[in-house]
């Protein structure tokens, strides 16, 4: 029998893993589709139009208890994950380090968890399936969109008979996959676009996609992977000291810097932001629980300075342009499923291409073991 893929729900989130224009792929490749009753409602893609692709509409407890693989976005419920069978797998954006205990737990019953997290970044074949990208992506856009429906003046110059409007400056920290499409649309939208971060690679990139950088006596925080490292405290103090004084020439700052596994950089204190303008607006997408990369940002709110400049804690920015970001979701996802499936049957065991980067990155946990040795230590 057809391996069957079940599109799930996750909780709180509006984008679906599997648009209706993706089933066709998965179908393609030899699988049968299932899909929660409602699963598209967020991004508005109706039942029916999963129906007409070729999947089967089932309320979702029929779906988990059916489908071999479980496709999501984010991670299921602790409960709902606790129902696994052994041999079944779930692939989604699981974020296993965050819940390592609980990765333990669903390794224990046997099922096999597949998170896109963990997809070597650099690996040009690992691109098409690059959820962490794609994401960041629309995140970083919608940044700039959400900046500029909060700023009170236009982004852009703008020469009318009423006088001349000059126009804004934006100031973007960190330049990875958010930040450069965020420096990208504020250029499209007619601001004056500076661009920074601790990645000396970053500085071309930046420049590439037009703006400036910022001139901040940076300490090379090359890290592995790609990714920067964490500073040490008397870099943060110097980083801090240099944004502190460059920041209250700035109309709008876009905050997107993270580190691998770490509480987001602390880039601007309060000082700092007590430098900006009345009507200034700070969007951080780095906002969460552990904090953000300023000292005021709560994620979901928005905070007034003393001075009147606001600070928008912006978590989840993608799931707010939910048909966008699924629908590239969806062909990521589509994407590792091509590469993991192997004569229609899901071919992630030790004896399965043995040395694959892309399977020792995303595969979490099988035949009940933890795999992946970061979650196993944490
Ligand atoms: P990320 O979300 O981990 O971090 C965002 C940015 O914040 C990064 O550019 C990082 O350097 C920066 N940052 C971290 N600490 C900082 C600090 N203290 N001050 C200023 N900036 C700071 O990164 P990401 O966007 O997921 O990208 C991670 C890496 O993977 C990047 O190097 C990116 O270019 C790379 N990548 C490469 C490819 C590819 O090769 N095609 C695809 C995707 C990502």
């Amino acid at each position: 029998a057809a391996l069957k893929a079940g599109i799930l729900s996750t909780p709180g989130q509006r984008r679906v893993a599997v648009v209706p224009a993706g089933v066709g792929a998965l179908r393609d490749a030899g699988l049968e589709v299932l899909v929660e009753a409602g699963a598209g409602a967020g991004a508005r893609f109706r039942d029916e139009e999963y129906t007409a692709a070729g999947a089967r509409v089932l309320p979702a407890e029929q779906v988990r208890d059916s489908a071999d693989l479980w496709l999501c976005l984010t991670r299921p419920d602790a409960e709902v994950l606790r129902g696994m069978r052994s041999g079944q797998a779930v692939a989604g954006l699981l974020r296993p380090l965050a819940d390592p205990g609980l990765m333990h737990q669903i390794a224990g019953l046997g099922a096999t968890l597949i998170s896109l997290d963990g997809l070597p970044r650099t690996l040009s074949r690992a691109q098409p399936m690059d959820a962490l990208t794609s994401q960041a992506s629309v995140a970083g856009y919608k940044a700039v969109i959400t900046a500029a429906a909060a700023y009170d003046r236009y982004l852009p110059l703008l020469m009318t008979a009423a006088g001349v409007a000059r126009p804004a400056q934006v100031l973007v920290l960190g330049a990875g996959v958010a930040g450069l499409q965020a420096i990208a649309t504020a250029h499209r939208l007619g601001a004056v676009v500076t661009g920074y971060d601790v990645r000396p690679e970053a500085r071309e990139e930046i420049a590439s996609v037009g703006a400036g950088v910022l001139e901040a006596d940076a300490p090379g925080g090359a890290g592995e992977g790609g990714y920067a490292r964490a500073l040490t405290a008397d870099e943060q103090r110097a980083q801090g000291g240099a944004l502190a004084g460059a920041v209250g020439r700035f109309d709008i700052v876009v905050c997107t810097a993270q580190v691998p596994a770490g509480r987001p950089p602390l880039l601007l204190g309060t000082e700092a932001l007590e430098r900006l303008r009345p009507g200034a607006v700070v969007v951080d997408l780095a906002a969460g629980p552990a904090g953000g990369n300023t000292e005021l940002s709560v994620p979901g709110q928005t905070v007034e300075t003393a001075n009147g400049a606001l600070v928008i804690g912006a978590a989840d920015l993608a799931d707010t342009v939910p048909r966008a970001a699924s629908e590239a979701y969806s062909r990521n996802i589509a994407a590792l499923l091509a590469h993991l499936l192997d004569g229609g049957r899901l071919a992630v065991g030790p004896d399965d291409a043995p040395g694959d980067e892309i399977r020792a990155g995303v595969l979490v946990a099988h035949g009940g073991r933890l795999l992946r040795p970061d979650v196993a230590a944490a």
